[in-house]
């Protein structure tokens, strides 16, 4: 080898370590787990068939794995198309309240795991009574929830009551970001995709 082809390799060693030597962090604006999971609750909201309120709820267990997903809508086999959307109405079987299951209940009974004993429920909406029963008899300890607009309704005292003697605790969400964006295209735009030797992980 030459003089200068050998200075040349140095050089190219040299570079090739500085590349290698290069901090490479890790991404500093990933989700964390809180807003990971009330963003699931959302983006499974985004299934609701009701005109007026999407409401969705995520289950996850002492492991940060999601154990139940769901919305509010009509119960399995019944015609949506049919069942009454209306929040008022001269006879109240004519509105959607006799008829439709909340995000709470669709999330328990939606559970890929044999029980959801212990899970944290994650839910955009503070629960209803009813939806109070449910997670104090699936044996849920805590409940997340971002949006308690219906604080007033005597639906609402009774499930603090229900919640409070049954030892559940629950606490109001505070989002770190203000949205979370999904959108398709990025994957596309971004200059970290298709790289070579890049993984897609
Ligand atoms: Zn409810």
């Amino acid at each position: 080898m030459n003089t200068e082809a050998s200075k040349e390799t140095s050089l190219q060693n040299g570079h090739a370590r500085a590349e290698a030597e290069a901090p490479c962090k890790k991404r500093q604006d990933y989700l964390e787990w809180p807003e990971y999971f009330m963003a699931v609750a959302f983006l499974s909201a985004q299934r609701s068939k009701d005109p007026n309120s999407q409401v969705g709820a995520c289950i996850v267990n002492q492991e940060n794995k999601i154990v139940g997903i769901g919305y509010n809508g009509m119960p399995n086999d019944c015609n949506d198309d049919l069942l009454p959307w209306a929040r008022s109405s001269s006879d109240w079987l004519d509105t959607k309240y006799p008829y439709v299951c909340h995000a709470e209940l669709n999330a328990i009974m939606n559970k890929n795991s044999a029980d959801v004993k212990g899970c944290t429920m994650y839910v955009a909406l503070f629960p209803c009574n009813e939806c109070a029963k449910l997670i104090i008899q699936a044996g849920i300890k805590d409940v997340i929830y971002l949006s308690d607009k219906y604080h007033g309704r005597k639906e609402f005292t009774a499930s603090r009551r229900l919640l409070d003697m049954a030892g559940i605790e629950y606490k109001k969400f505070q989002p770190k970001r203000g949205k979370v964006v999904i959108d398709f295209g990025s994957i596309d735009l971004s200059g970290n995709q298709g790289a070579a030797g890049s993984s897609a992980s």
